[in-house]
C-alpha cells in the first residue's frame, strides 16, 4: 500500500470513556489483519507535554524510547499494537502553540498576522502527517483527539482534522465518534439522547462521523442502532457497542465480534483480510483461568491513585499471565510504615514492590519496607526510586555508612549515596552532557532508552536471558561511585552497568532468594504478549515464596 489512511477518532458526551482503549483495540484489530498501524494522541491542554504535571492530575508520564514524557494512552497503544512510540505520537496544544510562536519569533512568517487558523491549524496538520510521511510510514494512523467535543480547547484540533479530509480525500480519512449510550435501570432501556447531541455538536463544527461506537453497559440492541443511524445520518451498519468488560485485553475481541474492524477496512477500502485473534483469544483465555494467586504489596506514595502507576499495574497483570496466576494488590501508603507498624502492614505478603517516584515524602517508610523484605527473605523489586531506597537501606544497615541517604532528600548531608550526576554518557547523542546546576537546578533528567550490560548470573541476567539490554529511564539522581567498592564488599551486587561502567543500572542481593533493584522503569516495555522478564520472574520468586 502506497499512502497512510486516517482514523480520526473523537469523543463526546464525557471524558474517561474509553478513547485511548478504542483506539488501542482497534490498532490491534488491523494490525491483527496484517496491517501497520500506528496511533497518535492529540491533548487539548496547554502544557507542552504532560511532564511537569502531577500524578494526581494527570496520572503516569509515559515515556517512550526517544525519550519523550507523553500521556498514559501511548502506554495503553504500546502494549496493543506491540509499536514503540516516540515523540511523534504525542502533540499537546502547549506544543503546538510553542513551535508556532517560536517560528513567529524567527520571523518565518513573514511579517503576516498569526492566527489560529490557519497557522495553527497548519502546525496540527503537519504534526499528524508527520508519522505518515516517512519512509516506514504505516498503512493506518489512528488519530486519537483528547478530550470532549464541545470543549473550547479541542476546536483547533477539530478543525484541522475537518481540513484534512478535504486534503486528502475520503477514502483516506474516516471519522469514528465515541459516545455514550447509558443504560436507564427504571426504564429499564439504553437512551440515546446524549449520544444524539454530541453527534449534533460535531456536524456543527462540519464533521461528519462515519462510524458512532457506543460506550454502554449491555449491549445496544440492533433496533436501537438503526435509530441511532437515522438520527446522526451513518451507515445502518456502523453503529457499534463497546461494552464494559472485566479484562480490558478483552476489548478487542468484543469490538471484533461487532465487526467494526471490518467497517473500517471498507470505509478505506483496506485489504479484505480476517484478522488473527488467536493470540488475544489465547491471552483472554489464560487471564480468565489462573492456576496460581499471589499477593504484592506496593508501597509508594500515589498508590491509591489507579492512574498514576498505570504501566506498572499493567507490568505486573502481564508477569501473572505469564506464571498463570493471578496476582492480588495489595496499596500501602509508605507514610504509614512505620517501626512500630512495618512488621503488621507488610506480613503475609508474598512479594514486596517499591515503584518509582520523587520528593521526601513516605522515604523513610520505603525504607524499611526494603530492610523488611531484604530481612524476611521476600522477593523484593525496587523500581528508580525503589531501587535508590534499597541502595540506602543497605549503606545503612549492612555496610555501617549510617547516615546515607539521597541527594533528593537532603542535598546537604555528606553520605550521599544518590546523588545529581553532573555529566554522563549519552548514548544517543553520541558524546557526553552536562547538566547545568546552576541554571536548570538540575531540572533535567535522564530520559529514555539506555543500553546496560548485565552481569552474567545474575538474577536479571537470568530473566532476560541475554548481556545487553535497553531500557527506559526518567529519573534524575543516580548511584554515586564513589560508594561502590564500599558496597560491594558489603555484598551488594552492582550486575547491570551502562557500557561505559559508569551508571549504575541494577543492584541485587545474589543471597537473597530474589532482590533486584533497576534504575529504569520496565513496566514501560512490558506488554500482554511480551510480558518483561524482570516482573515475570518476580512473580515467579513471589508464587514460590508463598508456596512456602
Ligand atoms: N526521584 C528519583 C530521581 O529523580 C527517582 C525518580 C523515579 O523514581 N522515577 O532520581
Amino acid at each position: 500500500m502506497q499512502k497512510t489512511k486516517f482514523v480520526f477518532i473523537t469523543g463526546g458526551v464525557l471524558s474517561s470513556l474509553g478513547k485511548g482503549l478504542a483506539a488501542a483495540s482497534l490498532g490491534a484489530l488491523l494490525k491483527a489483519r496484517g496491517l501497520t498501524v500506528t496511533i497518535q494522541k492529540l491533548d487539548p491542554y496547554m502544557n507542552v507535554d504532560p511532564g511537569t504535571m502531577n500524578p494526581t492530575q494527570h496520572g503516569e508520564v509515559y515515556v517512550t524510547d526517544d525519550g519523550a514524557e507523553t500521556d498514559l494512552d501511548l502506554g495503553h497503544y504500546e502494549r496493543f499494537i506491540d509499536e514503540p512510540m516516540s515523540q511523534r505520537n504525542n502533540y499537546t496544544s502547549g506544543s503546538i502553540y510553542y513551535s508556532v510562536i517560536q517560528k513567529e519569533r524567527r520571523g518565518d512568517y513573514l511579517g503576516g498576522t498569526v492566527q489560529v487558523i490557519p497557522h495553527i491549524t497548519d502546525e496540527i496538520k503537519s504534526a499528524i502527517l508527520s508519522i505518515a510521511e516517512r519512509p516506514d510510514a504505516p498503512d493506518v494512523a489512528l488519530i486519537e483527539i483528547g478530550g470532549t467535543v464541545g470543549d473550547i480547547e479541542s476546536l483547533p484540533f477539530l478543525e484541522a482534522i475537518r481540513q484534512m479530509r478535504g486534503d486528502l480525500g475520503r477514502d483516506r480519512c474516516l471519522y469514528m465518534h465515541l459516545t455514550l449510550v447509558p443504560y436507564l435501570r427504571v426504564a429499564g432501556e439504553h437512551k440515546t439522547k446524549p449520544t444524539q447531541h454530541s453527534v449534533k455538536e460535531l456536524r456543527s463544527l462540519g464533521i461528519q462521523p462515519d462510524i458512532i461506537l457506543c460506550r454502554c453497559e449491555v449491549p445496544v440492541s440492533n433496533e436501537l442502532k438503526r435509530k441511532i443511524a437515522l438520527f446522526c445520518d451513518v451507515d445502518p451498519d456502523a453503529v457499534f457497542s463497546s461494552v464494559d468488560v472485566g479484562n480490558i485485553y478483552e476489548v478487542p475481541l468484543k469490538l471484533f465480534e461487532e465487526g467494526l474492524d471490518q467497517k473500517v477496512a471498507i470505509l478505506l477500502h483496506l485489504p479484505a483480510k480476517n484478522a488473527n485473534l488467536t493470540p488475544w483469544r489465547t491471552l483472554v483465555q489464560v487471564a480468565a483461568n489462573p492456576e496460581h494467586s499471589v499477593k504484592i504489596g506496593i508501597v509508594g506514595k500515589y498508590v491509591e491513585l489507579k492512574e498514576a502507576y498505570k504501566s506498572l499495574y499493567e507490568a505486573l497483570n502481564h508477569a501473572g499471565i505469564a506464571n498463570r496466576s493471578s496476582v492480588e494488590l495489595n496499596f500501602i501508603n509508605s507514610e504509614e510504615v512505620t517501626t512500630k507498624t512495618v512488621d503488621s502492614i507488610l506480613e503475609g505478603l508474598d512479594g514486596i514492590l517499591v515503584p518509582g517516584g520523587f520528593g521526601t515524602r513516605g522515604v523513610e517508610g520505603k525504607i524499611l519496607t526494603v530492610k523488611y523484605a531484604r530481612e524476611n527473605n521476600v522477593p523484593f523489586f525496587g523500581i528508580c526510586l525503589g531501587m535508590q531506597c534499597a541502595v540506602i537501606e543497605y549503606s545503612r544497615n549492612v555496610a555501617n555508612i549510617a547516615k546515607a541517604t539521597s541527594e533528593e532528600f537532603a542535598p546537604l548531608a555528606d553520605d550521599k549515596v544518590i546523588y545529581l550526576m553532573t555529566d554522563w554518557f549519552d548514548h544517543r547523542a553520541g558524546c557526553k552532557v552536562y547538566r547545568d546546576t546552576e541554571s536548570d537546578k538540575g531540572g533535567t533528567m535522564r530520559l529514555g532508552a539506555y543500553p546496560c550490560n548485565l552481569e552474567s548470573g545474575s538474577f536479571s541476567e537470568k530473566a532476560y536471558g541475554c548481556e545487553l539490554i535497553e531500557e527506559r529511564h526518567r529519573h534524575r539522581y543516580e548511584f554515586n561511585n564513589q560508594y561502590r567498592q564500599r558496597l560491594e564488599e558489603a555484598g551488594l551486587k552492582f550486575t547491570g552497568l551502562s557500557p561505559d561502567g559508569e551508571l549504575v543500572e541494577i543492584i541485587e542481593i545474589p543471597e537473597h532468594p530474589w532482590f533486584v533493584g533497576c534504575q529504569f522503569h520496565p513496566e514501560f516495555k512490558s506488554t500482554p504478549m511480551r510480558p518483561h522478564p524482570l516482573f515475570r520472574d518476580f512473580i515467579k520468586a513471589a508464587l514460590e515464596n508463598s508456596k512456602g
